[in-house]
């Protein structure tokens, strides 16, 4: 999972980002509306985490403006007050959830991984292809039910094929949200980590569409775990 973290209070920026980070979450910080603007119209992230108070205007107004673009990634709002009419006007800009400062990081945790869940159309906190299955809230991936050691490269790069099956991911997008923007690999290093996987969960895991990019293979036991 890659998301935009929108906060211009530094400290609290740096603890989140820190303990997303070794939950295997991909972050990328942005201090103000204009720099998330920026961001999420030229790359690609699972979710946006978004403070409402920033310093070039309010977090709901920017929301806002990216709603009526088009741009439907799901928002986790930050509020700093229980403030019902802040959640609100949160809502009525298109905001997902909310988390209310101060938080504990897991909530936050815990509250994006049902988002990016339900953004690709899973109710069900469990999403099994073959005899794979991710435990989104957990945040653990098991092979015929026992629990599959993985880096958290690995960890992001099969979370994704998973949450999109039965879709068909290009190598280009797998790596939009696998890897950090200044670390973006060759199509090469996707490859090797595929084969990675294969051998840790069986050849026919993870099918290669010819041309077009890779996707969890539907056809039951596939597994050599
Ligand atoms: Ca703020």
């Amino acid at each position: 999972m890659k998301i935009l973290l929108v906060e211009d209070d530094v400290a609290l920026a740096r603890n989140l980002k820190q303990s997303l980070e070794s939950a295997g979450v991909l972050v990328t910080l942005a201090d103000d509306g204009k720099t998330a603007d920026y961001l999420v119209t030229t790359e690609q992230f699972d979710a946006v985490v978004l403070d409402l108070g920033l310093p070039d205007g309010s977090g709901v107004q920017w929301l806002s403006s990216w709603r009526q673009q088009g741009i439907e990634l799901p928002v986790l709002i930050l509020t700093a007050r229980e403030r019902w009419s802040d959640k609100a006007a949160g809502f009525s800009a298109g905001a997902d959830d909310y988390v209310t400062k101060p938080f504990e990081t897991a909530e936050v945790m815990f509250r994006l991984r049902a988002l990016v869940r339900r953004a690709h159309g899973h109710a069900h906190p469990v999403i099994s292809v073959g005899d794979i299955a991710l435990d989104t809230h957990a945040g653990q991936i098991t092979c015929s039910g026992m629990p599959v050691s993985l880096t958290a490269q690995e960890f992001r790069l099969l979370s994704y094929l998973i949450h999109a099956s039965p879709r068909v991911v290009s190598r280009s997008e797998l790596s939009e949200h696998v890897y950090d923007g200044d670390q973006e690999p060759d199509s090469n290093v996707i490859d090797v980590q595929v084969s990675r996987l294969r051998r840790k969960l069986g050849s026919e895991t993870i099918e290669t569409v010819r041309g077009q990019g890779y996707r969890m293979n539907h056809s039951g036991e596939t597994g050599e775990c």
